[in-house]
């Protein structure tokens, strides 16, 4: 039986210069390692056996136009000029049950006109994590891109050294980034930033009007975004404008972890040297991103330096908009349903507390849930009193510990597990991937068997840097 899509394009309508028709290249020996039947479903996918092919390359589905969006970006603060997508395809777009278009798009399935030096392949190793992360990251109701499918490609990859070659199919709202608007502004094409405007409202923003309606949009989306990933002590590793959504999903899981020991400071990415993107910085950082998006809707304004001046205050009031947010997460992870600002001390000092002892982030929150969190955090002076702090406070909420149940997750794809993961894998070994993708479909739930998947990684088995997959 053929795999059947609904695909509705609409992207490649936007025609020239948004995009190159691209084909993938076709995988050798496309061997599938995993297929999401319920995310297939939502999408109105009716899968049949030649899956492996389509999520290869190797074979294009009817109704498929694939191609390659352009965009540009910021990385690690520094602009340049031509990005794109560099080892991807979108293959079209679908309309799902609920009403929703989404994109569906291989990546690793080889050049396109903007793979620069690359050879648009990816390996075993970040197409597993992306899976695993970006589902887990659904699981735990924070918004991000899906995966679909992973399939081997049956070839080597050269990187520091051979691989087995993968694809993963990723699933989002759209891949309209940060520099897809970018890069018509630079390039002052203003006629093509003006369709993109127009289309991105109209795609994700239809209750918002023009570009300042869009900039609202989309930092109203990433006040919430950020805030959700230190709830669950994500750090997303590559902050660059082109990995920064306009629909406000996580995108592009590359060297992101969920930290173990708490640590505001907290760097994961090897090539982070100047810790841009640590835990931390996040909020800052997506404040600078919509900052860059903010001046690259300027051109789109009646009148430039009213604009400026306008979306300056937006930019400082964003700010204020993530505090309320971070403030709003960690309460309801301490069973409070509605902060005052005053309950953000009591966060702080917990936070502080647990950076000083080295408390697992997870799994203190989880204690202190059911109990007594004072194994993770170790002063039990220090904590007893904060402890009696807290007890008062949430004296009087409804039922304080079915709102914490609901947000301290007990299960999270801890660094330590996922690499041991891909070592499995490349040996040929798929089992603790398929384990571990299971465990994390109910991460709030404490469920018999998965005890190992909790445990913070022994002295011995600390990731302390993850690298790019590129
Ligand atoms: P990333 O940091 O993964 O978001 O990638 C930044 C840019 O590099 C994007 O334009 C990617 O498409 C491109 N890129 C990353 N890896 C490769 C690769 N192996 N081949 C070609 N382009 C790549
Ligand atoms: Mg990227």
């Amino acid at each position: 039986m053929k795999t059947t899509f609904p695909f509705d394009n609409s992207f490649a309508q936007l025609g020239t210069g948004f995009f190159s028709y691209q084909m993938p290249e076709p995988s050798p020996t496309p061997e599938l390692i995993a297929y999401n039947e319920s995310l297939g479903s939502e999408l109105g996918i009716d899968a049949g056996d030649d899956r492996a092919a389509i999520f290869g390359g190797a074979l294009i589905p009817d109704g498929a136009e694939p191609l390659a969006q352009l965009y540009a970006g910021h990385q690690f603060g520094n602009y340049n000029p031509q990005l794109g997508d560099g080892r991807a395809v979108l293959l079209g777009e679908v309309v799902d049950i609920n009403g929703n278009r989404r994109d569906i798009q291989l990546k690793g399935s080889g050049r396109t006109p903007y793979s620069r030096s690359g050879d648009g392949k990816a390996w075993l190793g970040p197409v597993l994590r992306e899976y695993v992360v970006s589902e887990a990251m659904h699981a735990l109701a924070i918004p991000t891109t899906r995966a679909l499918a992973a399939v081997r490609t049956g070839e080597d990859i050269y990187r520091e050294a051979i691989l087995p070659g993968a694809i993963v199919t990723r699933v989002a709202a759209s891949h309209i980034r940060v520099g897809t608007f970018q890069v018509f502004a630079a390039r002052q094409q203003i006629d093509k930033l003006q369709e993109l405007c127009d289309y991105t409202l109209a795609r994700h923003y239809q209750h918002a009007n023009g570009p300042e309606g869009l900039l609202q949009a989309a930092m109203d989306a990433q006040a919430k975004l950020i805030p959700a990933w230190m709830g669950v002590g994500f750090i997303h590793g590559v902050m660059n404008t082109d990995n920064c959504q306009i629909a406000g999903e996580t995108i592009d899981y590359g060297p992101c972890a969920f930290m173990d020991a708490f640590a505001s400071d907290r760097v994961f990415s090897s090539i982070d040297r100047m810790a841009r993107y640590s835990y931390a910085n996040q909020p800052d950082i997506a404040i600078w991103n919509m900052a860059q998006l903010a001046t690259s809707l300027v051109p789109l304004m009646p009148d430039a330096e009213a604009a400026v001046e306008r979306f300056t205050t937006m930019l400082h009031k964003m700010k204020d908009h993530l505090r309320a947010e971070w403030l709003a997460v960690f309460a309801e992870k301490l069973g409070i349903s509605q902060p005052y600002i005053e309950d953000g001390t009591l966060i702080a000092d917990l936070l502080d507390l647990m950076e000083r002892c080295g408390s697992d982030f997870t799994n203190t929150f989880a204690a202190l849930n059911h109990g007594s969190a004072i194994d993770e955090v170790t002063d039990r002076v220090a904590y007893n009193a904060w402890h009696h702090r807290w007890s008062n406070r949430i004296k009087d909420e409804n039922d304080p510990k079915a709102l914490m149940a609901r947000r301290n997750p007990v299960i999270i794809p801890r660094n330590h597990r996922i690499e041991q993961m891909i070592t499995a894998a490349v040996e040929g070994d798929f089992a603790p991937f398929h384990r571990l993708n299971a465990a994390l479909q109910t991460p709030f739930e404490d469920c018999e068997g998965f005890d190992d998947l909790k445990r913070p990684p022994s002295t011995e088995e600390i990731v302390p840097a993850t690298f790019c997959g590129t």
